[in-house]
């Protein structure tokens, strides 16, 4: 029976010769696969309801193109973030500066100073613009940028405590992200992992105990950044660790996650870089949370630290690519003549200009759905900030047959729109939203409610 029914099924060199998938707009190669894809459907929807009838050759044949056409566009593509939470991981964490943009496309469209000296006309270093930057907005006395912080975590493990005992707090044992885990990275670095206190309370003595058992050489200072540990607890900042390690004269190494230039809409005691860096001998952040820029990880300490970490075998592995080198040292110009860069400029949005916003955007929309505008809770994201709630405006949408559908249609959308569900509503926050993203919503709306009616 089963057989019967998909032996009617068209054959591949039929379908292919069936407008409109006959059309050579598109690839053959691209228009076979839209073919097979198609088929494979049929097959399926057959298999699960035999009643099913084999549709018109035609319409196959159309079904095949629309799916060539699916697959002739590139899968990653710009999205509007409309779920208000600013590092949004799964969305690609800090959008760029218009300055960052332009130095990557300029970066990649031609050659580039990348390695020259253009004074000179020898081989130039390929960091040097970024880390003499770093050092002026910092203070530190040396700087390096490699992929990501994770790789600069790794590399600073690598390079500076093989086979040292580094002591580390329970409650600093963080998973971040899935793949990085604070234990993993030290085990594959060499380093060996000295676990000191609890959970919720580490003191200095603890700390002290490993460094005086002579079980520890090194120090190392995690900020837990994507949770928060709350009620009876303690923990030892780097200003009480400094001491201690310079007394035992051993290294003290911080991965703050997320490194802040400036003054933002962070609480008071949020540890920042300025905070941090002084105490230690080397630290490392993250290039695109609250810094704003590319993917990459950004290491800062005493000149003697970082050389030897420019000098390990893993940085040439770990390195940074042009590209994000541009983005990097757009960012930190922007950041030097006093320009947040969009994500943190996103934090620190003032709460009556994010109820002007969502007013306008409200009634923008109101004419294709039931909708107000209102304030809600956003979050910072991307591991930063955790537990703190970023009261945030919105559009609340309130279509009379349930969120579901609109939520879907807006994420279907080109460029898709991503939005939350709340109490049974469409939360478009309008924290997140760039400059012209409101047209696109619109629009978007508009041909939904153009269908829907
Ligand atoms: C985010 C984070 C990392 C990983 O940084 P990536 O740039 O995502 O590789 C490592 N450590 C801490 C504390 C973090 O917050």
């Amino acid at each position: 029976m089963e057989e019967r029914l998909l032996s009617g099924l068209p054959r591949m060199d039929r379908l292919l010769a069936c407008p409109p998938l006959s059309c050579d707009a598109l690839p053959y190669a691209l228009r076979k696969e839209g073919a097979r894809l198609a088929l494979a459907e049929l097959r399926e929807i057959l298999r699960h309801a035999p009643a099913a009838s084999i549709p018109p050759l035609e319409e196959i044949a159309r079904r095949g193109l629309a799916l060539a056409e699916e697959r002739s566009q590139p899968r990653l593509g710009r999205v509007v973030n409309a779920t208000g939470v600013v590092l949004h991981t799964n969305l690609g964490r800090a959008p760029l500066s218009p300055r960052a943009v332009e130095a990557v496309v300029r970066t990649a469209e031609g050659y580039s100073n990348l390695e020259y000296h253009l004074e000179q006309g020898s081989r130039g270093s390929r960091t040097a613009h970024v880390e003499e930057l770093l050092c002026t907005l910092t203070g530190a006395e040396g700087a390096f940028a490699v992929n990501n912080n994770a790789a600069a975590v790794l590399l600073m493990l690598t390079a500076l405590t093989p086979g040292l005992g580094v002591a580390i707090s329970r409650g600093e044992l963080v998973e971040i992200g899935g793949s990085f885990r604070v234990p993993d990275i030290m085990a594959q670095s060499g380093a060996r992992l000295v676990e000191v206190g609890t959970t919720n309370k580490t003191r200095v003595e603890d700390y002290e105990r490993v460094l005086s058992s002579g079980q520890a050489q090194a120090l190392l200072k995690v900020h837990p950044s994507n949770f928060k540990i709350m009620g009876f607890t303690q923990s030892v900042a780097p200003q009480k660790l400094a001491p201690l390690a310079r007394r035992y004269g051993v290294p003290l190494l911080g991965d703050l996650g997320s490194g802040a230039l400036g003054p933002g809409p962070w609480p008071p005691d949020y540890p920042t870089i300025s905070q941090w860096l002084p105490q230690v001998q080397v630290l490392s952040f993250s290039g695109d949370k609250l810094l704003g820029g590319p993917q990459c990880g950004i290491l800062l300490g005493t000149s003697e630290h970082l050389a030897l970490l420019k000098a390990h075998p893993l940085a040439r592995a770990l390195r940074l690519d042009k590209l994000s080198l541009a983005a990097l040292e757009a960012t930190l110009l922007d950041w030097r003549d006093g320009l947040l860069p969009p994500a943190p400029a996103m934090l620190a949005a003032k709460q009556e200009e994010l109820q002007q916003k969502a007013e306008q955007l409200a009634a923008a929309l109101s004419s294709f759905c039931p909708c107000a505008a209102v304030s809600c809770a956003g979050q910072v994201g991307g591991g930063a900030l955790p537990g703190e709630a970023l009261p945030s405006w919105g559009v609340e949408l309130c279509p009379p047959a349930g969120p579901e559908g609109l939520e879907q249609a807006l994420r279907q959308w080109r460029p898709p729109i991503i939005t939350r569900i709340h109490n049974h509503r469409l939360l478009v926050d309008v924290r997140t939203l760039l400059p012209g993203e409101e047209a696109i919503i619109q629009a978007a709306l508009a041909a939904w409610a153009g269908g829907e009616r």
